[in-house]
């Protein structure tokens, strides 16, 4: 399998290449082709696999086609990726511009430190991905209301580090505020909690390890 046969966008293939990803990795190989598809995942991976990519891509490729469908941004978000750290979450936006570039594609980072009126007013601009830790999404939920109508794809990254930091519940309420999305997890070990949080979102959820 390549990028270029996974029918994405001109413009996120031309991404890719500047970004220097010759091969997809073999968690790449597998999750692209099959979050295209809108199968919802529980995939095991460390850091340093692709896995960053192996969502953004999906969610980039999903974004760019939707909004060449209505010809403009749309308005609502379409995807939520939620990570443990302030740190990570602004590794994968940094990924997420790049990949991004120059399609109809917008992020917004929604975490703890920044002020909330810009991470809204970004929001409220229409954008393809929040990126956020648990504990400041649901504050800003439950400050203002925001509409999470439009959010098909959940992403849960280090869903193991998630647990540990006692965010289980805050993630619980962030899926149950959305309209049964695809979700795609991501952990470095699959444990019974992990299984158990997989299976509470998803009936029969496909397990992707490599
Ligand atoms: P991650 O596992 O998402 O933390 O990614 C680890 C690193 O691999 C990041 O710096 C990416 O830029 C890089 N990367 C992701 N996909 C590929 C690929 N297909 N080929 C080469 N490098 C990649």
């Amino acid at each position: 399998l390549s990028f270029n046969s996974c029918n994405l966008p001109q413009k996120l293939l031309d991404n890719i290449e500047a970004a220097g990803y010759e091969m997809p990795t073999p968690v790449q190989m597998q999750a692209i082709p099959a979050a295209l598809v809108g199968k919802s995942l529980l995939v095991s991976a460390d850091t340093g696999s692709g896995k960053t990519a192996s969502f953004l891509v999906p969610i980039i490729s999903s974004c760019s086609k939707l909004n060449q469908e209505k010809f403009s941004n749309q308005i609502k978000p379409l995807s939520i990726v939620l990570t443990p750290t302030r740190e990570l979450c602004i590794q994968v936006e940094e990924q997420a511009k790049l990949l991004g570039k120059g399609l109809p594609f917008k992020t917004a980072l929604v975490v703890g430190g920044d002020p909330m009126a810009g991470q809204l007013h970004r929001i409220n601009q229409g954008v393809g991905v929040i990126i956020a830790t648990p504990g400041r999404l649901i504050d800003l939920l439950t400050k203002h209301d925001i509409e999470l109508d439009s959010v098909s794809i959940l992403v849960l990254d280090e869903v193991d580090l998630m647990l540990q930091r006692g965010f289980h519940e805050q993630v619980t309420q962030i899926f149950q505020a959305l309209s049964r999305p695809q979700v795609l997890m991501y952990s470095a070990t699959i444990s019974k909690e992990v299984e158990k949080m997989a299976s509470s979102m998803v009936k029969d959820i496909n397990v992707v390890a490599v």
